[in-house]
């Protein structure tokens, strides 16, 4: 139930009463607990790293300060949206419409695969909060159509960060591999078996907070660990059949985000290549010499 809560009201933030209709109107009788918490301190212009369940309302969290602090006589982008499909910015930029229904907050929605033109087109008219995708973004503020010198606040929805996961074959070649990243000046955790429980279970839940990007492990976390953030599996030492490389690479990628594997191989691995290609009737490609990291 997602309005089971401390027992604030709306009406605590001191919001515009604008605002306020349209938070009723959407049938919000009070503030869901991550709205409770995020609300009062995004309000205070205070950065904030949140984390809920789905379902819980975390759109509102955001949108609600981000409505409230836009200053509708100014024709200029004071918020940003990142998002990171057309799908959700659309439906993040109907709820900021709903809430914001009352208020005079013109909100426009910019993400890849549409029309440059007309998105070029629409910035000529006000916009005060912009919801859209990264890439589409950075092209429309290159072009200097899209000018973000009055952005106060920059949201992040669904972005988290990406991580990666680096397999090893062995608990030496965790250690070994670790220490030469961190020599490297790169941060990473490691996970070996040889770790006590206590220890391993620590690293993977600041891992899964994003604490870290990289992660060198053994085989031992590859069934059932499911971070949305790894979008990169490297194979620093090559899987020895199938199975294992199936559940090494599904780690990336989940949720219709798309993953990149990585395999380094050394001549003794071919045959171990071949058979993995052909047990599983998939091609494992060279590197190409570019790769799009808009992709990714
Ligand atoms: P999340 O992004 O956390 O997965 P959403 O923001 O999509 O969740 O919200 C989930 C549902 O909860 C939506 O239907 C939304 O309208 C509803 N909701 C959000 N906040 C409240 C609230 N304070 N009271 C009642 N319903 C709410
Ligand atoms: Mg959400």
């Amino acid at each position: 139930d997602v309005t089971a809560t401390k027992g604030n009201e709306f009406e605590d933030y001191f919001l515009k009463r604008e605002l306020l209709m349209g938070i009723y109107e959407k049938g919000f009788e009070r503030p869901s607990p991550i709205q409770e918490e995020s609300i009062p301190i995004a309000l205070t212009g205070s950065d904030i790293l949140a984390r809920a369940k789905n379902g819980t309302g975390k759109t509102a969290a955001f949108c609600i300060p981000a409505l409230e602090k836009i200053d509708q006589d100014n024709n200029a982008i004071q918020v940003v949206i990142l998002v990171p499909t057309r799908e959700l910015a659309l439906q993040t930029s109907q709820v900021c419409k709903e809430l914001g229904k009352h208020l005079k907050i013109q909100v426009m929605v910019t993400t890849g695969g549409t029309s440059l033109k007309d998105d070029i087109v629409r910035l000529y008219q006000p916009v005060h909060l912009l919801v859209g995708t990264p890439g589409r973004i950075l092209d429309l503020t290159k072009k200097g159509v899209c000018i973000l010198k009055d952005c106060s606040m920059l949201i992040m929805d669904e972005l988290q960060i990406n991580q990666s996961i680096i397999f090893c074959n062995s608990v030496n070649r965790v250690e070994l591999l670790a220490k030469k990243i961190t020599e490297l000046g790169y941060s990473c955790f490691y996970i070996h078996a040889k770790m006590l429980q206590d220890h391993r279970n620590r690293v993977f839940h600041d891992f899964r907070n994003g604490a870290c990007r990289n992660l060198v492990c053994t085989d031992l976390f590859t069934r059932g660990i499911d971070i949305q953030a790894v979008n990169v599996v490297i194979n620093f030492d090559f899987p020895k059949n199938s199975e294992t490389y199936l559940h090494r690479v599904g780690r990336s990628g989940r949720f219709g985000h798309l993953g990149l594997a990585v395999n380094l191989i050394t001549y003794e691995d071919r045959f171990n290549l071949y058979r993995i290609e052909q047990e599983l009737g998939t091609e494992i490609k060279p590197i190409p010499p570019q790769i799009d990291q808009t992709i990714y």
